[in-house]
């Protein structure tokens, strides 16, 4: 009988698909995944070191199962395992402050999961592997094990060089790699085949794709830059090559960087009507005085400029952001800077953080002088200010006819399906289970506070 195994997954989309990973290689383990924690044999929490006290968490989660599980008196038999970014920052720690815990994977380290597994298998106490490498290769998975049949992810890059002063990425996920562009057009093609719909390009910067991380490998009919027997491309050349090379309907993209978004990527989106009207471009802060406390890399000025190429598009191109309030320093004419620059951007949805410092990086070493509550009252105060943006944002939207890629049943109405537009809106509509999976045109009849609302047309 096949052992099963239980996985957990916290944070973002790059999680998600690190999840898939884990899937695909215990899937060739002889493992079986399972939904039920108390069914399993392994059990894997993927964690995520976005929010606070983060390891903390896994330990609390962690006795949570330990204790269902004795309830029902399956104590025995499970390996409870930590990947993802706790697992890279804490490494031996974690087995230091938890004795159940008998796994951590590191984020480079999922190929080599079977292996880990097996010396469980043949006595070791504990398994470890949170080596991070310059030159580690991409993990290459199958389509089958994605999450869903119509959305997939496909990593482009992994680990950032970016290192601005509050974000631990650069130290859990190493330094930034590109994956070799015909892996990613094979990839890309090969899900086109299979009936995939939408493909989210992903990485912690994909702008900088090919800037930094060298790859052998041809680029037939790509501008890249020759050097030996390599060749460098850019991302606006490969979402280019995707964009005609694939075969998938709808390709969106996340996350990127003010420093390295340039005006060829808006001319490529321009181009192609299979490029989605969105994106993400995080600014964290309106100040010049705190994005050079944040190691951002540029000006407010030279954001607004890059924001200006987006908006002077052919396509209505939808423009999303993160914010931090409240980072170490921030005075009360800092924080209006950030209100007057999101009011000149007019972001169609913004992701606002409160500053919380996170172990190992340079801001942890700041003083944290802004008290809780002014963090509060910031972030109520932008929070209101998008609102307010975001209604006169989405109203563009009313009457107009979307293509939205329906993802299931709404959870607010079983009659209504929902499913994200082409720039990247949540939208309900009436319709039927079978939509599920499928491109609808949708004619917009009503604007919420976060989301669309409409009818088939
Ligand atoms: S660019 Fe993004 S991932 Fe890289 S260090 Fe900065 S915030 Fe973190």
């Amino acid at each position: 009988m096949s052992k099963k195994f239980y996985l957990e997954t916290y944070g973002c989309q790059m999680n998600v698909h690190d999840s898939e990973k884990a899937n695909f290689s215990l899937s060739g383990s002889g493992y079986e995944q399972t939904s039920d924690p108390l069914d399993a044999d392994l059990i894997l929490l993927n964690t995520c070191m976005v929010r606070e006290k983060a390891a903390r968490k896994v330990y609390s989660r962690i006795a949570e199962l330990k204790h269902q599980r004795r309830e029902l008196k399956r104590d025995s038999a499970a390996v409870f395992g930590v990947m993802g970014c706790v697992a890279q920052a804490e490494a031996e720690r974690l087995f230091e402050r938890s004795s159940d815990i008998r796994l951590v994977m590191g984020t480079q380290a999922i190929s080599k999961l079977p292996q880990l597994i097996e010396q469980l298998d043949q006595g070791f106490p504990r398994a470890i592997d949170v080596h991070l490498s310059k030159d580690a290769d991409f993990y290459e998975i199958n389509a089958d094990v994605r999450q869903t049949t119509h959305i997939a992810y496909i990593t482009i890059t992994e680990g950032c060089n970016k290192f601005c002063s509050f974000c631990i990425v650069p130290y859990t996920r190493g330094r930034e790699r590109s994956r070799p562009a015909e892996k990613i057009i094979q990839e890309a093609k090969s899900l086109a085949l299979q009936g995939f719909k939408e493909v989210h390009l992903l990485g912690q910067n994909v702008n900088s794709y090919g800037l930094s991380g060298r790859y052998r490998g041809s680029l037939p009919g790509v501008g890249g830059t020759a050097r030996g027997t390599e060749e460098l491309t850019t991302f606006a050349h490969l979402l280019e090559r995707l964009a005609v090379e694939s075969g998938l309907p709808r390709i969106k993209y996340t996350t990127s960087h003010p420093r390295d978004f340039d005006e060829e990527i808006v001319r490529v989106m321009d181009s192609h009507d299979n490029l989605c009207e969105w994106v993400h471009l995080p600014a964290q802060s309106g100040s010049d005085r705190v994005l050079r406390a944040m190691r951002r890399g540029y000006t407010r000025r030279e954001y607004i400029e890059k924001i200006d190429s987006i908006k002077r598009a052919r396509k209505d191109l939808s423009i999303t952001g993160d914010i931090i309030v409240g980072f170490p320093g921030e005075t009360d004419d800092d924080f209006n800077q950030t209100l007057s620059m999101v009011a000149e951007v007019g972001y169609d949805g913004l992701y606002i953080f409160k500053y919380s410092p996170r172990p190992h990086t340079p801001a942890a070493a700041y003083i944290d002088s802004v008290t809780e509550e002014v963090k509060t009252e910031r972030f109520m105060k932008l929070n209101e200010l998008q609102h307010r943006i975001q209604k006169d944002r989405y109203s563009r939207y009313l009457g107009r006819k979307v293509e939205v890629l329906v993802e299931g049943v709404s959870a607010r109405s079983s009659s209504d399906v929902v499913g994200h537009t082409r720039c990247n809106k949540v939208i309900n509509f009436p319709g039927a289970v079978d939509l599920v999976g499928n491109l609808a045109a949708v004619k917009v009849t009503e604007i919420k506070p976060n989301s669309l609302y409409g009818s088939l047309s």
